[in-house]
């Protein structure tokens, strides 16, 4: 069967060719060798025949062509393995580019990577304005860049600064968006595009079907400077931003500009692709690509997913409850009302209610004011969010999420009451980050109908969301919840019920390893920094205990020693600071840092003295601090994972981490990161520290011996 289908049309007295993709047996078109194989035969057929136009296409519903096939690219082991594979890529889009006819590409749905590079080859561009139609190179995200010729079409095409903006951060672009800055020729609502289509080839065709080669002309004295003369300039901003971004720790976007600054005005475009192969072959082989491509799975397979292991199918969720319009049920209910489902908010508070509703107004009127959204989608969205006092409409909700307050006999009394205002097949959640969910089901009449759904804060931000799975919760509730989670644009994991689940289990020894460092004489800043500019982690974990509260990191502290008396320490510190009421970090504005309107200033030197330790010596390396905090996280996972069965794989501690806590993704997650260090290293780096430090929690754990052991085998 083939993937991409030739036939032909009469337009007036002239004949066109009609390529449309199809990849059998996929939902997706992509540039795979054997696709790559049929659309060479069929080029070069086209090179000698009397068709006086070509269009491209694809018959799938929401795609144009997703890109090349990075399983082919991961698996390539050389630069030189690398630069063969590619470079028949670049001889058959040169080739399209040279074809003698003028060349059209109708895009409707995801165009990326590959596909955009294709389009690029082609003479002209028609995109549809569908939400589906996401156009640009988002290869820098997986540690590689454009190598079928973007680098250089792209710049030619849109300039200098639009196309670094678009390469450099790996952007897909809306239809407006590549519009605006020459990607496309028009822009054309789905139902029209073939219409309109036709009447653009007897355009061309009536104007002699001329080829076009489209280059970028700049306007204004200030862009004609910053094309040419002072390009230079553009390049080094350029450089300071993707420094600033990636703290250097993704070396794709530095290559790719490489790229642009070397071949931008080039003639010769032998020459100037093989530029592009050489840095693109040297990325594509390197650790970062490969972890961040295996990130890359890990989010394609839980699209995949349905949350259970039968085939039972969750329900559609239509209106959803929130209960509680705090920090979290504000949150919730936003997100959900964003992506279409309508959301009924109660809370115990009319002042908690009128928060939330701003809260939500406020987010959206920012997407407004960036014309993401018009005032009319602002309006439909603000009109899916309803609040109030009682419980009026929760007859009609699919499903609830509680999220009030963190007290056990609370919460059970109020789902008690909840469950009986709902449908009998309607189905509850709990958002608490440190309750027991199968302590909670008790408060439910039909536990089976029971579950969590743990959301992380700030929730429009943060992409994890915690599918915890109670001992009674039935499968089709898990399914429901998890299909609710996707369908909010999160990225759910299922987890067993235990303390902390599975991230705040695995945050908790990691911060509280940074108050110890802190005790030892280790200052704030220098713990932060290593983990933020070596290691990668968006924030140290003093940041991250002041973004928490130290309150709540104490009081969850506290059920861990409970649950875990044989290992988990609650740093004294802690404690001490935790009694100080005005430093439980951001929200009082004042923590390990000084906050000013939400915005971190710098460290709170005080903190020293009202802790009453010395000032900061520092005693330790780095490496020890990293390690510390790290490996004790590592050391929990093991137990989490081959003990507690809280997930199911690796790869699920892999994707909570990223997307709950931003480990960083160059590091393919934290069990991947494990397993580049071997879990021998971290045994006797553990060893070592719990030796020197006398520090009885950091003692390799059990099921860590095990590993480290078996890997030795
Ligand atoms: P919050 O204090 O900001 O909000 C709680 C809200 O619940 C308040 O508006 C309160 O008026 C309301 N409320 C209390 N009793 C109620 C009742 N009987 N019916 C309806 N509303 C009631 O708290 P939050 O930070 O949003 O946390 C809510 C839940 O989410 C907790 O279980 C917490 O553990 C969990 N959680 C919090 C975070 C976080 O970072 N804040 C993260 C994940 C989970």
């Amino acid at each position: 069967m083939s993937a991409i289908n030739l036939t032909t049309k009469k337009i007036g007295n002239d004949e066109i060719a009609i390529l449309t993709f199809d990849l059998p047996n996929e939902k997706v078109n992509k540039l795979s060798t054997p696709v790559m194989t049929e659309l060479k035969a069929h080029i070069e057929k086209l090179q000698t025949s009397n068709y006086k136009m070509v269009v491209f296409k694809s018959a799938k519903p929401k795609i144009f062509i997703a890109g090349a096939d990075i399983e082919e690219i991961q698996k390539l082991k050389t630069p030189q393995e690398v630069q063969v594979a590619v470079s028949s890529g670049q001889t058959i889009f040169n080739q399209i580019e040279d074809l003698p006819m003028p060349t059209l590409a109708l895009v409707h749905g995801a165009c990326a990577g590959g596909g955009c590079e294709l389009i690029l080859a082609c003479d002209y561009r028609i995109a549809t304005d569908d939400s589906s139609t996401r156009i640009g190179l988002p290869e820098t995200k997986l540690g590689i860049l454009p190598g079928f010729g973007g680098c250089i079409r792209l710049p030619r095409t849109v300039g200098l600064q639009a196309s670094l903006d678009v390469i450099l951060a790996g952007k897909l672009l809306n239809p407006k968006k590549a519009l605006k800055i020459g990607l496309v020729d028009y822009v054309v609502h789905v139902n029209l595009l073939d219409g309109f289509a036709e009447t653009q080839i007897q355009k061309i065709l009536a104007g002699g079907a001329k080829k076009r080669r489209k280059t970028f002309q700049p306007r204004g004295v200030v862009n004609k400077l910053l094309e040419g003369p002072l390009k230079g300039v553009v390049f080094k901003k350029a450089r300071e931003g993707v420094l600033k971004a990636t703290r250097g720790h993704y070396p794709a976007p530095l290559a790719a500009l490489d790229v642009v600054r070397k071949t931008y005005g080039m003639s010769d475009r032998t020459r100037a692709l093989q530029i592009e192969l050489e840095h693109f072959a040297e990325c594509a082989v390197t650790d970062i690509s490969k972890n961040l491509i295996h990130v890359f799975y890990l989010t394609e397979m839980v699209k995949k997913q349905t949350g259970v292991s039968s085939d039972v199918k969750g329900k559609a969720v239509k209106q959803l409850g929130v209960l509680g319009a705090g920090t979290m049920g504000g949150g919730i209910a936003y997100v959900a009302a964003d992506k279409g489902i309508g959301v009924r908010v109660k809370d115990i508070s009319y002042e908690a209610n009128a928060k939330a509703l701003k809260h939500a107004r406020d987010l959206w009127a920012k997407l407004v004011k960036k014309k993401v959204i018009d005032n009319y989608q602002f309006t439909q969205k603000m009109a899916l969010v309803s609040t109030g006092l009682d419980f009026a409409g929760f007859k009609n909700l699919d499903v609830t999420v509680e999220a009030i307050v963190e007290d056990m006999g609370i919460k059970q009394k109020v789902i008690g009451q909840t469950a009986a205002e709902m449908r009998e097949d309607a189905i509850i959640v709990t958002n608490t980050s440190s309750l027991s969910v199968n302590e909670m089901a008790k408060g439910h009449p039909r536990p089976e109908y029971f579950a969590g759904m743990h959301f992380f804060s700030p929730v429009h931000k943060m992409p994890l969301v915690e599918v915890i799975r109670g001992e009674k919760s039935s499968d089709e509730t898990i399914a429901t919840v998890f299909e609710l989670a996707k369908k909010m644009g999160k990225m759910p994991v299922v987890v067993k019920d235990g303390p902390g689940f599975l991230v705040n289990r695995l945050l908790l020894p990691y911060m509280a390893e940074a108050a110890f460092l802190l005790a030892e004489g280790m200052s704030v800043e220098k713990v932060d920094k290593a983990y933020v500019n070596q290691f990668g982690m968006p924030m140290g974990p003093f940041e991250l205990m002041d973004s928490v509260g130290l309150d709540v990191c104490v009081k969850v502290l506290n059920i861990f020693r409970k649950a875990f008396p044989d290992r988990v320490e609650v740093p004294a510190l802690m404690e001490k600071l935790e009694k100080n009421k005005a430093r439980l970090g951001q929200k009082t504005n004042l923590g390990f840092y000084k906050y000013e309107g939400g915005r971190k200033t710098e460290v709170d030197q005080s903190i020293y003295a009202e802790l009453g330790i010395s000032a900061p010596t520092n005693p330790y390396s780095d490496q020890e601090c990293l390690e510390r905090g790290v490996f004790a996280m590592i050391n929990e996972s093991a137990l989490a994972l081959d003990q507690d069965k809280i997930v199911d794989t690796p790869h699920e501690v892999d994707l909570a981490m990223i997307m709950g806590t931003g480990f960083p993704p160059f590091r393919g997650g934290l069990m991947k990161y494990a397993d580049t260090i071997g879990a021998d290293y971290v045994r006797t780096q553990l060893t070592k520290y719990a030796t020197e430090r006398k520090a009885n929690r950091l003692k390799p754990s059990s099921k860590l011996v095990e590993r480290a052991d078996k890997k030795a085998r």
